[in-house]
Order: C-alpha cells, then sequence, then structure tokens
C-alpha cells in the first residue's frame, strides 16, 4: 500500500524528539519532518547535554541500543581510550561498561547531523526555535520569534518540566542570588566560590551529578545535602538472575507491591542473589501495575512509595556509588534527613534552620542553595507558554496527579478525554499513562510504535503495556 506523503512537526529534539525524528526520517525519507529545539545541539536534551565527563549512563552500553545504525557499542569502539575506566572496571567488556553519559550525547548528535546533512526540500529538517502555541487556524505551532510551521501532525517531546523550587517557609530566597533554581541551567554555577559551603536541596540522583561535579571542579567548600528521608540512590551489582514475578499478577495497591516485591527480595538474597535483580525483573511490568491502579493507589504510590521505589529502581553505576561514598567518608559531603525550616541572611551568606527528622534542628551557613529535586511536577498548574496554551484550550489535559499529558497510546487526550487524531505525545509528558516512560528502553518502544501508528493508514496496533513486558528484565 502507498501511504500518501505527511509532513510532521516535533516540538523538542532532546532524545526523544530526535531518536523520533531519525526513525520516522528513516521510514519515510520523503515526508517533511521538522525538529523545533531552541538549544543549539540536538539529540541530546538536559540528560546527554549538562553532563561533564564525570556523569557515567546508569545503564551499561547494551541498554542504550536504539535501533540506530551503527549501534552504540559498534560507534564506541573506536572511541575505547575514552571511556578507559569504564572499561577497566567491565573488565574491557564494552556492553556492560556504564561509558561517559556525554558520549551518548555524542552518538545521538553525530546520528541527527548526518541525517540533517541531506538538504533536500523534502526529509528532515530542524528548527532552531521554541514552540508557544499550537496554530489556531489548521495544524501546526507557532515559534516566539512569530513563525508558523504547518504540519499534518503534531509530536510534542518537550520532556520533563523544569525543577521548581521546593514548597517552603521562605520563598524569598528562590528570588536571590543565593539560589540556584536549575541546577543544569548553563550559568548555574557561575558564582559559586569553591571555598564556600552548598547547601543542596534534594538527595536523588540530581543531588549526585551536581555534588560529582562540584568535587571534580575542585570544589573545597563543605556540601550539605538536605531531604525528607535522607535516602540516597542505591547502587548496581551485577550477578545471578531473577524471574519475572509482577507479569501475571498485578499488586491491588502500593503496600500490596511492596509486600511482594521485599517477599522476593528475601527469597533471592537466601540465595545470594542481589536485591538488585528483583528490582530489574518488576522492571518491564511497571507500566502495566501503573496501568491497572486507579489515582487513588497512584496518588498512595507517589505519597508513600515513590522515594523508596526511586533510589532503588534508578541505580547509580558502581564507580559513581564509589565517588559517592569516598566524598561522605571523607566529609565533603554530607546527607541529612529534614526539611527546611527558614533562612535568613547572615553577612554574604544565607543561614539555613533544618528540622531534623530524628528531631532537633541544625543550622547551616552556605554561600548557595541549590534546588536538586529532579524535575517538575505541575502540568496543571505550570505557565511555560505551550503547555498553558494546550491546557487553556482544551487541546490537552494534565492527570489528576499532575504528573503529565493524559495521553491514550501516544495521542494526546482533549479536555474531554478524546484522544487527537493528529497530536501526539513521547517521554516523560506521557508519564500518566504509563510511569516508567522516563528511560530510553521504553522511550525508544514508544517511538517504535508512533512511527508505525502514523505510517499506517487503517489502525496499526496500540501501544500497550504487553509491548514493555515484551523488553523483558534488565537494568
Ligand atoms: C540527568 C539525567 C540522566 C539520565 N541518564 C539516563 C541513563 O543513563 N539511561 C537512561 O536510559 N535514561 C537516562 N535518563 C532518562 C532519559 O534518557 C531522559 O529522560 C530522556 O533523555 C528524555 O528525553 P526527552 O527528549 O523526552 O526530554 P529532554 O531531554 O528534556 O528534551 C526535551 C527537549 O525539548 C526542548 N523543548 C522544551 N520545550 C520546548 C518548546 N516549547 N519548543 C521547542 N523545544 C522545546 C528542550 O529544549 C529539550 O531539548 C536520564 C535523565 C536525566 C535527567
Amino acid at each position: 500500500m502507498i501511504i500518501q506523503e505527511k509532513s510532521v512537526v516535533v516540538v523538542g529534539g532532546g532524545f526523544s524528539g530526535a531518536l523520533f525524528g531519525l526513525k520516522l526520517h528513516r521510514a519515510h525519507p520523503n515526508w517533511r519532518i521538522v525538529i523545533v529545539e531552541p538549544k543549539k545541539k540536538l539529540g541530546r536534551g538536559v540528560a546527554y547535554g549538562a553532563c561533564g565527563s564525570q556523569h557515567l549512563l546508569n545503564v551499561p552500553v547494551s541498554r542504550m541500543e536504539i535501533g540506530l545504525t551503527p549501534g552504540f557499542a559498534k560507534w564506541l569502539e573506536p572511541r575505547r581510550n575514552e571511556m578507559a575506566e569504564a572499561l577497566v572496571e567491565s573488565g574491557l567488556d564494552l556492553p556492560s561498561a556504564y561509558a561517559p553519559r556525554r558520549l551518548f550525547g555524542d552518538y545521538m548528535e553525530e546520528r541527527i547531523g548526518e541525517a540533517l546533512a541531506a538538504k533536500t526540500r523534502t526529509g528532515l529538517t530542524a528548527v532552531r526555535g521554541e514552540a508557544v502555541r499550537l496554530l489556531s487556524q489548521g495544524r501546526g505551532v507557532l515559534l516566539t520569534d512569530g513563525r508558523e510551521i504547518r504540519a499534518d501532525f503534531v509530536v510534542l517531546a518537550m520532556g520533563n518540566l523544569p525543577p521548581r523550587p521546593p514548597s517552603g517557609p521562605d520563598n524569598w530566597l528562590y528570588d536571590t542570588g543565593y539560589f540556584v533554581p536549575d541546577p543544569w541551567a548553563a550559568d548555574a554555577f557561575d558564582d559559586i566560590d569553591p571555598d564556600e559551603p552548598v547547601l543542596l536541596i534534594g538527595a536523588g540522583l540530581t543531588m549526585v551529578d551536581i555534588a560529582l561535579r562540584l568535587a571534580d571542579e575542585g570544589h573545597r567548600g563543605k556540601m550539605l545535602a538536605v531531604s525528607r528521608r535522607g535516602l540516597n540512590p542505591r547502587t548496581h551489582k551485577g550477578g545471578g538472575a531473577w524471574v519475572p514475578f509482577l507479569h501475571d499478577k498485578i499488586p491491588a495497591s502500593p503496600l500490596a507491591l511492596a509486600k511482594i516485591v521485599r517477599a522476593e527480595i528475601e527469597k533471592a538474597e537466601a540465595q545470594n542473589i542481589p536485591w538488585q535483580r528483583v528490582f530489574d525483573a518488576a522492571r518491564p511490568a511497571v507500566a502495566s501495575v501503573w496501568n491497572n491502579w486507579d489515582d487513588k493507589s497512584r496518588r498512595q504510590f507517589l505519597r508513600h512509595l515513590r522515594v523508596r521505589w526511586d533510589i532503588h529502581r534508578h541505580r547509580m553505576a558502581p564507580r559513581i556509588g564509589e565517588e559517592l561514598d569516598s566524598l561522605l567518608k571523607n566529609g565533603k559531603l554530607e546527607i541529612v534527613a529534614g526539611r527546611l525550616a527558614g533562612f535568613q541572611e547572615a553577612g554574604n551568606q544565607v543561614e539555613a534552620t533544618l528540622k531534623l527528622r530524628g528531631g532537633g534542628s541544625r543550622v547551616f551557613k552556605a554561600g548557595q542553595v541549590v534546588n536538586c529535586t529532579g524535575p517538575g511536577n505541575d502540568f496543571d498548574k505550570i505557565a511555560i507558554p505551550l503547555v498553558a496554551d494546550l491546557r487553556e484550550r482544551g487541546l490537552a489535559r494534565a492527570d489528576s496527579l499532575g504528573v503529565g499529558f493524559e495521553t491514550e497510546d501516544c495521542a494526546v487526550l482533549d479536555a474531554n478525554g478524546r484522544p487527537s487524531s493528529w497530536l501526539f505525545a513521547l517521554g516523560p509528558l506521557t508519564r500518566p499513562a504509563w510511569w516508567e516512560i522516563t528511560a530510553v528502553p521504553e522511550i525508544n518502544i514508544q517511538i517504535d510504535r508512533l512511527v508505525a501508528q502514523l505510517s499506517s493508514d487503517t489502525p496499526a496496533p496500540r501501544l500497550t503495556t504487553a509491548d514493555f513486558l515484551g523488553m523483558g528484565e534488565g537494568i
């Protein structure tokens, strides 16, 4: 069957938008596909753009294969010298090495650069700009500079929301030069004095990235990280295997999920199998579990289980774990459980009062306070122009938990819950449907489905939780 030529505009040229553009272009070299991205470099986004040589992928090379030619491992072969430490750690086995994140960004940028190099009237092109709204007449997007890009389909791939300041009693701080609102911003650490103490708000993977970056850049001042529970991410450990156990029995609630996982961990540890394999075996079923839960269970998960789940599910490469341990042991970094109770200015520093989880309080003077709370989570309120436009015109609706836009398959649901025939979303934006849709393997599956869907004039197979189950267990 001959598919009519179509045009597609992709909003966002991070990992999801770039890979989708590449795969759609591969399937339909004559379609007009335009990727809109404000940043100079395509294919990197936050994850593979704002990173230094000390930042490693949190999965091995083999889990970052995304069906492009050459494959990631093959592309890395002649670059072994750029990942010498990772190879020493993996016993020279490239597919199981934890490579620098920057290299994956280089890989993506090179793939997209090759495809863009063929300058033809049709095909893949990139436009530097920010989409601020959908067109009112016809389909397409309007950019900040007034340009209009018309297309048959619009695919939203704007990734995570920018981090938001934590709610707290002293919001004045967040408007001052003491506060670093977005640690991924290019100028985030321009004003940091290497001898001054730094307060990091949050203790997850973002905090780990920032602490390692500062240490690597020679920061000498103490770093104190504070989070409600004071829990930091766990480390990968190889060895053993565990049979998937959530595939056919979906736990009815987060409490039931926690019980099942705990029981499996006990069984695994009794056989000297690392608990990490239990989480790896659970991962492909996470979308099914989430998809089956009602809003009440999802809310319970976010409130009571999410932090513990995340530190076990989103783990650090072994070398990153060792570096974090060494920062903790030598006292350069300390992690405390507590919450911010207040700030006051003290000379050219900020004096933060922390209420500690176990009771009591502590005062910490810092030159800078860095927001390490991770991506924002308020789709229902945030006023980023495009997000607000979609919401206010009823073209998209945030889920009741505010974690993303509601979608069916990848089609965006309008305010009345009807799936669009031309507006689609990819990646973290679609979290309400799947939850586990933030990492490369799941997004890759989603992209393949959307390419197949747009390629067919008849309804193509829908993206279902079974697609993620088919991914197989793994890190
Ligand atoms: C620090 C970090 C490390 C990670 N490490 C790993 C890992 O090792 N392995 C793994 O599998 N996963 C990892 N992930 C997860 C995963 O790879 C990312 O979440 C993924 O890159 C998401 O890609 P994205 O394109 O959807 O979003 P993003 O990468 O955030 O890209 C979105 C893009 O959209 C653009 N944009 C936004 N709004 C507009 C607009 N209005 N108009 C035009 N453009 C717009 C932005 O400029 C941005 O470039 C990591 C994530 C982070 C944050």
